[in-house]
């Protein structure tokens, strides 16, 4: 059954032409962990918003486990939210910053202590109890505002960027801890984020927005793997896919397919390339390049080569590459959406 479920989901900003989210329909799974992907100004925190009762639709309809609640106030929408600004009290302790919902709620008194414990323990933050957030890192506020969210055991969850605060070493292992506690706990799970890593990383599914509009619905492999247009293609993947203008259609590849010809195995389309700058990553190269000759002379494109492959590269040199024949996208140039159509003249 959906959880959530949206229908025809619209904001229109007055003075706005185009609406910040435009007709969306979702369908969002029991226990899922479901990823808004887009750029800043896409529409996910207002989608969200709208979700949670933050934001009045324009037009469109909000469903939470099977209920109408588009007319309903955020508290009696059995949802629980936490932002990029985690806002916890800072006057409070921990233990009673986690409580705070749970007074609100009318949760008996009784009851208190051992969800406080519950949550704290789900979290890990049982010895910050009594320390104020100003004795907290990062990574433990965070974790507080969690905790503070899960003891109300909401219907589902909706996070807004939560870890966009963190420095990148710990937004990784944030992330890593965020997914092991989704199942744990299993509470059905909406997350915003414009970072496709996590995205990738968290998602049992990502719906990939742009202007408002949903571009694309899949589970990480089927958007990296079959993106559904140039847009999901060039956003998603670091550096994005290599799309070649071709009459009608736009053939595409992704750097890491486009590979020193030595290792070409199966039936491949050759292209000569001279080097134009090389980034020495550690764990990879990134070869940055220009097409010679055929049809597509002058053309730059970018290749992904693993440490593992051991050939040099260098500015000015010229080094003859491949890009296997089913690693070849291709799409309808006049909409920018994948196509079937496979017959393509590289010459
Ligand atoms: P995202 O979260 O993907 O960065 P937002 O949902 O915040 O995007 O914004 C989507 C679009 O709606 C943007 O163009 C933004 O400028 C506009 N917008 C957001 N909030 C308001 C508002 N309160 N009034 C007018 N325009 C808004
Ligand atoms: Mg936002």
């Amino acid at each position: 059954m959906a959880v959530v479920e949206t229908r025809k989901l619209t904001k229109v900003y007055a003075k706005a032409e185009l609406g910040a989210v435009n007709e969306v329909d979702l369908l969002v799974r029991e226990g899922e962990f479901l990823v808004f992907l887009g750029p800043s100004g896409s529409g996910k925190t207002t989608l969200l918003r709208m979700i949670a009762g933050l934001e009045e639709p324009t037009r469109g309809e909000v469903r939470i486990g099977g209920r109408d609640v588009t007319r309903l106030a955020p508290r009696d929408r059995g949802i629980a939210m936490v932002f990029q600004s985690y806002a916890l009290y800072p006057h409070l302790t921990v233990r009673k910053n986690i409580l705070f919902p749970l007074q609100a709620q009318k949760v008996p008194r009784a009851r208190h202590a051992e969800k406080v414990e519950w949550a704290s323990s789900l979290l890990g933050i049982g010895h910050l109890l009594e320390r104020r957030p100003r004795e907290l890192s990062g990574g433990e506020r965070q974790r507080v505002a969690l905790a503070r969210a899960i003891v109300r055991e909401p219907q589902v969850f909706l996070l807004d960027e939560p870890l966009s605060n963190l420095d990148a070493k710990l937004r990784a292992s944030a992330r890593e801890e965020l997914s092991r506690f989704h199942k744990r706990v299993g509470t059905t799970t909406i997350y915003v984020t414009h970072d496709q890593i996590e995205a990738m990383a968290m998602g049992d599914r990502v719906v990939v927005l742009a202007q408002g509009v949903v571009r694309q619905i899949g589970t990480p492999r089927e958007v990296y793997d079959q993106p559904a247009d140039t847009f999901v293609a060039t956003f998603l993947g670091s550096p994005p896919m290599n799309l070649m203008e071709a009459g009608e259609v736009i053939a595409g590849f992704r750097p890491e397919h486009l590979l020193p010809a030595s290792l070409a195995t199966g039936p491949a389309v050759p292209l000569r390339l001279r080097v134009a700058t090389v980034e020495y990553l550690g764990a990879e190269r990134i070869v940055y390049g220009v097409l010679l000759g055929g049809r597509f002379d002058g053309q730059k494109v970018v290749s992904r080569i693993p440490a593992t492959v051991p050939a040099a590269y260098a500015a000015d040199e010229t080094h003859d590459f491949v890009v296997p024949e089913d690693r070849l996208e291709f799409f309808e140039r006049a909409s920018g959406k994948r196509t079937g159509r496979r017959e393509f003249a590289w010459r």
